[in-house]
């Protein structure tokens, strides 16, 4: 390698024993200085690839996060100086020239991840905590998760089309982000919530299977999981069933999941949804842990015991509950319930009895007899285990027993490996509103599921029961995304239109050109979307997806980094037709 025209050789972090003797050019940040003797320093060189110590001599001024080129020989380090903790702890490079590209302040906080830093500090100086291990190491990941999508959909057929940003209002069910008009003031583009009206099109176009790796914008408030744009693999298939969705998604999911972790998953099973709310309380399960909920609702029917006289009983037992438990982390557990919603939550201690085991403390005075036995023996629990009852509205007990299961047993985030799972046979309806309209579970495209079509006819709670061919792919508990058959049928699609309340004159203004489009030859079709951060940070192990996004906004939705949301002036507002009123009180 000619050293006058290349500015660097090897990487940093890869340099081992073998590369002992030749001379090397090295490009990098300091990231550490040492001094060594009268006249020596150690610097820690860093790349992406890692750091490798160089030995200078120790007049150069080289401070912390300089970027500099060092030309040197690499050397194996005497033997009892050699780390074995560090990739390249077997040498050193002993520097002849050193050349300062860039000079750099202090940096605003330490790059070494043991120091705990205030968010909004990293994120106004992102590009350097970009430099830190763990961001490369997401960042990388993340990319190596796109890569094996793209090649997923793509050797099963899948086309890549883009679609536009600037749009008429889609119909996700969260606020839009909009865009004032220049051209016709007055006038707003939404940004897209997702594609999911041009992927349609797409089935009407002939496209036959489409994707897309999508940026979507949703003016919902901040989370852990959620951001105001996320990425989505979004998918539509023409001529298929439900399940041949869930094998070209799950091929995709598997896909990257291999290419991250080095493992492919099993495939993935599938669970009712009414199955898992009645097991788990939730519609996106975490089943990498047991501690199901029972039903224990014939055993109170005719109790005594006026805290079970309740449309639902159910419970969970936590294994060896009495020993980990205090009796004021107990009390603690029930106020946290009552937050949720619960009148109360009934716990009781499984102690060693003369029989066999047998119910203590708590509520226990209030059982029968019978009533324990049979509590006991639903819940299989043995001595040492303590059991939570929750007696209410079947929709509340599940929920509020749902979150404590995750409360007492949901392992860290990288624990208990990857538990994919499919939530099917959604219900088409979530509620009903206040005038007794129907609330759509999903988007109103949604196909119901084919044996519940004449329900639709019902009124009122009935409709409830109609389940749609929604589908959601569900890890650990978190909702990676959602997907369904659509309807491409007019007379079905008119009746939901009719159900949700939705006239004529605004289907046709919001969702129109669908429906016109709909009139020229729709195949059947059905698609999918999930979450590419959410899946990445997963496959990572991180709780937060803002940790394998280069550039996210804080949890109030600014951005530190550009100052973004940001007045505009008063010219700009006039060319847009606009004028900004003074914030409400
Ligand atoms: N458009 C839906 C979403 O973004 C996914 C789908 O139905 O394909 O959540």
């Amino acid at each position: 390698m000619d050293l006058s025209t290349s500015m660097r050789t090897d990487m940093c972090g890869r340099l081992t024993a073998a590369d002992a003797g030749r001379t090397v050019s090295l490009c990098g940040w300091v990231d550490r200085r040492r001094e060594h003797g009268e006249h020596l320093a150690f610097i820690d060189l860093r790349d992406h690839t890692g750091v490798v110590q160089c030995v200078v001599d120790g007049r150069h001024d080289l401070r912390s996060e300089y970027v500099v080129r060092m030309i040197g020989e690499v050397r194996i380090r005497p033997d009892d100086t050699a780390n074995p903790e560090l990739a390249t702890g077997e040498v050193e490079v002993d520097v002849t020239e050193i050349d300062v590209l860039a000079q750099a302040e202090p940096p605003p906080f330490p790059l070494d991840e043991r120091t705990d830093v205030d968010e909004t500090i990293r994120l106004r100086h992102r590009y350097v905590d970009l430099r830190k291990d763990r961001l490369q190491r997401n960042l990388r990941a993340r990319a190596v998760v796109n890569s094996a999508i793209r090649r997923g959909m793509e050797a099963q057929g899948f086309v890549e089309v883009e679609t536009p940003m600037l749009v008429a209002s889609t119909p996700e069910g969260a606020r839009d982000f909009v865009v004032p008009s220049r051209k016709e003031p007055g006038n707003f583009y939404a940004l897209p919530q997702s594609p999911q009206l041009f992927k349609q099109l797409c089935m009407v176009g002939g496209i036959d299977r489409y994707y897309q790796i999508a940026r979507c914008l949703r003016d919902e408030d901040l989370r852990a999981d959620r951001q105001f744009e996320f990425m989505q693999l979004d998918a539509e298939m023409s001529f298929v069933a439900q399940d041949d969705v869930f094998a070209a998604i799950s091929h995709a999911v598997a896909e990257a999941t291999e290419a991250v972790t080095g493992e492919r998953p099993a495939e993935f099973p599938r669970i009712t949804w009414l199955d898992a709310m009645e097991r788990y309380g939730s519609d996106k399960p975490d089943v990498r842990f047991g501690m199901e909920l029972v039903e224990l609702t014939p055993i109170f029917e005719g109790t005594e015991a006026r805290v079970f006289q309740a449309p639902c009983v159910k419970g969970i037992r936590m294994e060896d509950g009495v020993e980990a438990l205090s009796r004021n982390q107990i009390d603690g557990l029930v106020e946290t319930c009552q937050r949720w919603g619960a009148k109360g939550l009934a716990w009781m201690k499984v102690i060693d009895g003369d029989d066999g085991p047998t119910l203590d403390a708590g509520v226990a005075k209030f059982l029968s007899s019978d009533e324990s036995a049979a509590v006991i023996g639903a819940l299989e629990a043995g001595p040492g285990d303590m059991v939570f009852l929750v007696a209410d509205e079947r929709r509340l007990v599940r929920h509020v027993l749902g979150l404590l299961r995750l409360e007492l047993g949901r392992p860290p985030v990288n624990e208990g490996g990857l538990n994919y799972l499919w939530v099917v046979d959604f219900p088409l309806f979530e509620a009903l509103d206040a005038d007794g309209s129907p609330i759509p579970a999903h988007h109103p495209f949604t196909m119901p599921h084919p044996d519940d079509l004449d329900l639709l006819e019902a009124t009122g709670e009935a409709l409830l029961d109609v389940r749609s061919q929604a589908y959601d792919l569900v890890l650990n508990g978190w909702e990676l995304g959602s997907g369904s058959i659509r309807i491409h049928r007019s007379d079905v699609q008119t009746r939901i239109f009719e159900l949700l309340g939705i006239a004529e004159e605004e289907a046709q203004a919001k969702f129109g050109f669908l429906l016109d489009a709909f009139r020229y030859g729709a195949p059947p079709h059905g698609g999918f979307a999930f979450g590419i951060d959410r899946l990445a940070a997963l496959l990572v192990g991180e709780t937060n997806i803002r940790e394998v996004i280069a550039f996210p906004k804080t949890q109030s939705g600014s951005d530190p980094l550009t100052n973004a949301p940001s007045p505009i002036d008063a010219g700009h507002l006039g060319e847009l037709g606009l004028r900004v009123l003074p914030p409400s009180t």
